[in-house]
């Protein structure tokens, strides 16, 4: 039996007036997951805990039964996978932004006039070895780039360099505890920056960037250094093969670090105008190479974030469209459900659980006849915590281990 989980970023919300009362799940037409729902089984999942306010990344590790307090140590790692960099165990790894300072280092722009192509920038810098650590330079999507350090002995308890405001000047790193790696992290990166800063004033690109009048890149703000943990595999844990289709890096960078193949699909943007049909058809016709497909759909934690209710629920009748190729399948079990809350209200990700279904065949379909955060509350599958789906989607696809004899 195989599985596609879907994981629609921010679904849940909460109740919202102008929508009389319901939610942006519960006021969109949603005949497909509803059909899911009715002929599965539903829930609600807390997915770091009762309660607990989940990042997206954090989330996304429970769900995949990564215990974020042994595998989470920053954010960097996660987006420098998601733009292809390979990390070891060991490697820090940050967010980067290609900025402009001006003579006295202060920041003039925090995305060089948002400069369209990194790629000329992070080459300049790729590469370049500082007390026996090498850093590695990749470009991001538009202005974004990723930055790792390889080398031994280094810690990501360091400060941001990154200000991360307007006219004030870069910050040094500095070691947040008292370690030895922590110093030494912070020492090597500064030297970085000082040597990359001169490198960028005199690129190429930079030069004509000035004399078309925009801001040059001309220094790599940094920030959100994480440490990569030793991470086995999804499919070394689980023996599922699996893969990912995403749009957006961060899920990407968590589906590379779980070592899950990543596949194109036409369209895929992670933005509202993304190709949500070409997501679901590419992952049907997956599965007959992988046990385990998990798609990641975007922009309703984004429109959520612009308080874009209507939007919202807009782009979940989207996602419903597209589900219908999700609909009988056979020998699959499909699982829906979001990474966290994120109401329209608050415009950030709240701790309330997600709506959760399964569907496929042995589930004990209960008597949930829409998918809504408030139905799901009362259907057969409880209350559960991220942690708890991977173990329960074993147990339906039969390869759950067996616990004693
Ligand atoms: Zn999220």
């Amino acid at each position: 039996m195989k599985t596609i989980l879907v994981i629609c970023d921010g679904l849940g919300d909460r109740p919202i007036k102008e929508l009389g009362n319901k939610t942006p799940l519960e006021a969109a037409k949603t005949p497909n997951l509803d059909k899911l729902a009715r002929e599965g089984i539903c829930g609600v999942m807390h997915t770091l805990g009762f309660g607990l306010r989940p990042g997206s990344d954090t989330a996304h590790l429970s769900i995949f039964g990564y215990d974020p307090k042994e595998y989470y140590h920053g954010r960097g790692p996660f987006e420098a996978a998601g733009i292809g960099i390979d990390l070891r165990p060991g490697d820090i790894a940050f967010r980067g932004n290609m900025g402009t300072v001006d003579e006295n280092l202060v920041v003039k722009d925090r995305r060089a006039g948002r400069i369209r192509d990194t790629t000329p920038y992070a080459k300049a810098l790729d590469g370049i070895e500082i007390d026996g650590v090498k850093f590695i330079v990749k470009p991001g999507t538009g202005y974004r780039v990723g930055v790792v350090m390889r080398g031994p002995g280094l810690s990501s308890r360091i400060s941001d360099p990154d200000p991360h405001e307007l006219d004030v000047k870069v910050h040094e790193a500095k070691a947040l505890d008292n370690s030895k790696e922590a110093r030494f992290t912070a020492n090597v990166l500064n030297k970085f920056l000082v040597k990359a800063h001169g490198i960028l004033k005199n690129l190429e690109a930079n030069k004509q960037r000035i004399k078309e009048g925009n801001p040059p890149g001309n220094y790599l703000l940094v920030r959100g250094a994480g440490y990569v943990a030793d991470t086995p595999s999804f499919e070394k844990r689980y023996g599922l093969k699996a893969a990912c289709i995403a749009g957006a890096g961060l899920y990407k960078g968590v589906a590379r670090i779980l070592g899950m193949d990543g596949i194109k699909a036409e369209g895929a943007t992670g933005l509202p105008d993304t190709n949500i049909e070409s997501k679901f058809k590419t992952a049907v016709k997956a599965l007959n190479q992988y046990d385990f497909i998990f798609i990641h759909v975007k922009a309703a934690d984004s429109l959520a974030e612009d308080g874009n209710y209507k939007g919202k629920k807009e782009f979940i009748e989207k996602i419903d469209k597209a589900a219908k190729q999700l609909v009988g399948l056979k020998d699959t079990l499909i699982v829906i459900t979001a990474d966290h809350t994120t109401p329209c209200a608050l415009k950030t990700h709240s701790g309330d659980p997600v709506p959760l279904l399964m569907n496929g065949p042995g589930v004990r379909v209960d008597d949930i006849k829409e998918f809504g955060e408030r139905n799901c509350a009362k259907g057969g599958l409880g209350h559960i915590k991220g942690l708890e789906l991977m173990p329960e989607i074993l147990n339906i696809i039969g390869k759950a281990p067996l616990v004693g004899a």
